[in-house]
């Protein structure tokens, strides 16, 4: 059984997740490098069984561990790549609150590539543990990260006019790991900041910790009652942000990316990076600055991983995970709320406006059970014609909107993406996929 999925090792806790897992698959981290490794959680419950667990295999295994305790998982990587060989995060990021999950990070920060964690799994499946002799078993000790965390954002957009704004921010932690984080960073930045589900709390009593925009119906209501600027929502680990704009609308995610994108280049042209997933409006800007698009497989993971190898200026995912390459190579939900007001300071804009300057679509999916996955694709592939982007399933273009077609790599579904200029034309499109995947 493959243990590591698109986001490191998931499960439900003492199901699929138990200390034993969380020990061996550390010691197995520990044997392929022995090092220093910091090691963090999201506000889980299960956070300090797991987490205790992981160290207990690190130090077996001769690592010197550095417990930096609750914080967001960009927090953790940015500390892992000026300090550390290695990170563990316990965190199951958005989803529901009987998981836990762990993931590794890269001595540069970014997370661990496929490559690493099938090496890691290997010595797990062997049980073969470099166990230290009593004299070099590890040594732990603890720091707080989260004010050079918090210094190396505001460092890295424009503070001066921010404060000078003395924004109204109303911020929706969800009771993760966020909340240590976001609202300081906004007050250290003069904003006047009132918090929902601020509160360290691991059973996420208010809302599931995935952002979506059924829940944040609350969180729209005080933007509206304060009459504040903005509202911002994270996941529960923090390396996602969301937004409410000033008259208590969502924010879709597509749009931010493009809002943000825009900005970047309008200072700086260069290379974009995204998953074929993302939207044509991510084009659209692009092409206004005269700059390109490059495609990746769907993973936070491929993003940031061509953005360092393209040296490219900004990345992210429709889903509130922008990469800023200025500041670190993962996902990055603070610096995206730094990033926003900076944009809404410089351009004196409300964020409603900003929105509204980005091209309108209409995007649409679902999925299908299937399992001959393969099979299906390669039918397709065959019989597609045109412009069809094979980056990840197939991405096949029409003049007037895309449809995506993709195998799940973890569970036998395909996901049909369609997007378009008008609601007709994508449910047009996300019928025709569902007839080219009749067969499964
Ligand atoms: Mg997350």
């Amino acid at each position: 059984m493959k243990l590591f999925g698109t986001n490191g090792v998931r499960g439900v806790v003492n199901q699929d997740l138990t200390p034993e897992l969380a020990m061996k698959l550390s010691m197995s981290l520990g044997t392929f490098m022995r090092g220093t490794v910091a090691i963090g959680q999201d506000t889980r419950i299960s956070g300090n069984m797991l987490g205790y667990a992981a160290t207990a295999g690190l130090l077996a295994t001769g690592c010197k561990v550095i417990n930096v305790g609750v914080a967001p998982t960009p927090t953790i990587q940015y500390f892992v790549r000026d300090n550390a060989d290695a990170g563990v995060v316990i965190t199951a990021s958005h989803n529901p609150r009987e998981y836990n999950g762990l993931k590794f990070i890269a001595g540069d920060g970014t997370e661990f590539g496929s490559d690493a964690e099938q090496v890691v799994e290997d010595i797990y499946y062997k049980g073969d543990f470099n166990l230290a002799n009593w004299r070099e078993t590890g040594e732990m000790s603890t720091v707080d990260i989260i004010p050079a965390y918090i210094d190396g954002i505001l460092n890295k957009v424009n503070s001066e006019m921010i404060k000078e704004r003395g924004f109204n921010v109303a911020v929706d932690t969800g009771c993760g790991a966020g909340s240590l984080v976001t609202p300081f960073m906004l007050s250290e930045v003069g904003c006047k900041v009132t918090t929902l589900n601020a509160q360290l709390d691991g059973t996420f009593p208010s809302r599931q910790p995935e952002p979506t925009e059924d829940v944040l119906t609350e969180l729209s209501g005080v933007v509206v009652s304060l009459g504040a600027d903005l509202g911002v929502a994270h996941d529960g680990d923090a390396d996602r942000s969301v937004f409410i704009d000033e008259k208590g609308n969502f924010v879709n995610e597509d749009v931010l990316l493009a809002i943000i994108v825009k900005h970047v280049l309008s200072k700086k042209t260069g290379v974009v990076v995204t998953p074929v997933s993302s939207s044509q409006r991510i084009v659209d800007v692009a092409e206004e600055s005269n700059s390109n698009v490059v495609w990746t497989p769907v993973g936070s993971i491929y993003v940031a991983r061509t953005m360092k190898k393209l040296n490219a200026v900004i990345g992210g995912e429709g889903n509130g995970g922008v990469i800023f390459p200025e500041h670190q190579y993962c996902r990055d939900g603070a610096m995206t709320v730094a990033k926003v007001l900076e944009i809404m300071a410089e351009k004196g804009k409300k964020i409603s406006e900003l929105a509204d300057e980005i091209p309108t679509y209409f995007m649409n999916k679902t999925k299908i059970k299937c399992a001959d996955r393969d099979s299906i694709m390669q039918t397709i592939l065959s019989s597609a014609s045109g412009n069809v982007d094979t980056t990840d399933g197939a991405k096949i273009w029409y003049d007037d909107g895309w449809l995506l077609i993709r195998p799940s790599g973890t569970e036998p579904i395909v996901r049909i993406f369609a997007e378009a200029r008008t609601e007709n034309r994508v449910n047009e499109l996300l019928e025709m996929g569902l007839k080219m995947t009749k067969g499964c």
